[in-house]
């Protein structure tokens, strides 16, 4: 079967084709340094090369795994030495950017923070951001639905995708590239391939929507005494702000406690309060904004919502409070830990949180379970060491994890996605009847089941 490699190399020309060993040379991805397994890394450049080949594979049975910035967090892109890796690295066109429209026009390959920094010269954001935005693409955003720090005002990627071209597993190209906020003529097909994890088609290219780039940014991180304080503050934010609240980032007490402290990040507040919130909020107008701030703030103190703050004077002190959110890298200290992506309604969380903490206590006694969470998007992350040997640990704390779930309507992914680490759990989320329909979709797409085989389904 290596006769594919000769076969690529034909159709594309021999420069796009790495074989085997060259793809080696490569890691399989951010978290995981081994070499990449694959039969053969292929890099076309244009809609129509990835439409050879995937006509080529589909031909031969040859199965496809495409990738991206490889940034992902569910092992949704591993391959093995069968595979045909389907690299996207050398679509990099930002093709356009209309400033009276808000869009832009971008091939997939296209690495988030390049399009984050090319709109902001025309005075526009494009509003997904995430850790790793100088890393992952625009196509793996749009393949995994990527979520991120600023859900709560401009949504997930889904929210963002007004049009993309894709291409099915047979070759076919499939190009829905609509630039309007409106269009109902018919099925909305581009939604089958965000959030589909490579499993329906190959994303190419793609029309996002962009927002106007605010001017005046105002950040706090305050402490707060209940589970019922940080829902207030929320809500009192939200009618007090208008649309302009653009980070609500909540973390349990332990977790502020677990990363601040000796050697590690400088607590910039008293360190027993039971929840802490990073908030930033964002308009259009410096004079009118900052004063409505600190007053909607004094607020939040006079009801006694929050019960100490500390507001960042200076562009450094602001990154060094946004670290403590976004730097937890004291934890990892401990080994193994397990990282979760789940999502509930807010009214839950309180208590789930407490169910999964009362579980895994109760498992291990010595056991640390750190929580953060993007509430206002009903996502919360868990971060899971059991404090003691033994075997199939992973396995017993997703069981601590996703079980409560079930009851209360939750997701065992609010934005990683599903990959191949949380098939075994998608049930807990979908019901028989959905999960029936997405094979089915499936098997109309990719009847013989060649790209990104394994995954999801
Ligand atoms: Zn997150």
């Amino acid at each position: 079967m290596n006769g594919i490699v000769a076969i690529l190399r034909d159709v594309l020309g021999a420069e796009q084709v790495l074989d085997a060993r060259a793809a080696e040379g490569r890691v399989s991805s951010y978290w995981d340094p081994s070499p990449l397994q694959a039969r053969a890394l292929v890099r076309p450049r244009s809609t129509a090369e990835v439409s050879k080949v995937l006509r080529v594979c589909h031909e031969h049975g040859q199965k496809i795994v495409t990738h991206g910035g490889l940034t992902g967090c569910v092992e949704g892109a591993t391959s093995d030495a069968d595979t045909v890796v389907l690299s996207l690295e050398r679509m990099q066109a930002i093709e356009d950017i209309d400033t009276v429209g808000r869009t832009a026009t971008v091939q997939a390959g296209v690495v988030l923070q390049r399009l984050q920094d090319a709109v902001r010269e025309h005075g526009l954001i494009f509003p997904v951001d995430l850790g790793a935005r100088g890393s992952c693409t625009i196509g793996g955003n749009v393949a995994t639905n990527a979520g991120g720090i600023n859900v709560i005002r401009y949504g997930m990627m889904r929210a963002r995708v007004l049009g993309l071209e894709a291409v099915l597993a047979d070759g076919t190209v499939l190009s829905s590239m609509n630039r309007m906020l409106k269009n109902n003529a018919g099925y909305d097909l581009k939604q089958l391939f965000i959030g589909s994890e490579g499993t329906l088609g190959v994303v190419t290219r793609v029309v996002v929507r962009l927002d106007e780039a605010t001017r005046s940014r105002n950040s706090a991180m305050v402490g707060l005494a209940s589970f019922d304080h940080v829902t207030g503050l929320l809500r009192h934010l939200q009618q007090s702000l208008g649309g302009n609240l653009s980070a609500f980032e909540v973390m349990w007490g332990d977790y502020f406690r677990d990363v601040t402290g000796a050697g590690f990040h400088r607590a910039p507040l008293a360190r027993e309060h039971a929840y802490y919130v990073m908030l930033e909020v964002e308009g259009a107008n410096v004079e009118i904004d900052t004063p409505q701030f600190m007053a909607v703030m004094e607020q939040a103190l006079d009801r006694g919502l929050v019960a100490d703050a500390v507001i960042p004077q200076s562009e450094t002190e602001r990154r060094a409070l946004w670290e403590i959110r976004e730097n937890f890298q004291p934890l990892y200290r401990r080994q193994p830990i397990f990282l979760y992506d789940v999502s509930l309604p807010i009214r839950e969380m309180e208590a789930y949180v407490a169910e999964v903490q009362a579980r895994l206590r109760k498992r291990w006694p010595e056991s640390r379970c750190d929580v953060i969470g993007h509430i206002g998007d009903g996502n919360l992350h868990f971060f899971v060491t059991p404090g003691c040997e033994g075997e199939h640990q992973h396995a017993q704390s997703d069981e601590d994890v996703y079980a409560p779930l079930k009851p209360i309507g939750g997701s065992v992914s609010a934005e990683h996605g599903i990959g191949t680490e949380k098939r075994p759990h998608l049930g807990i989320s979908r019901s028989a009847e959905e999960i029936a329909l997405m094979r089915t979709l499936k098997c109309t797409l990719d009847p013989k089941n060649l790209l990104n085989p394994g995954k999801v389904l």
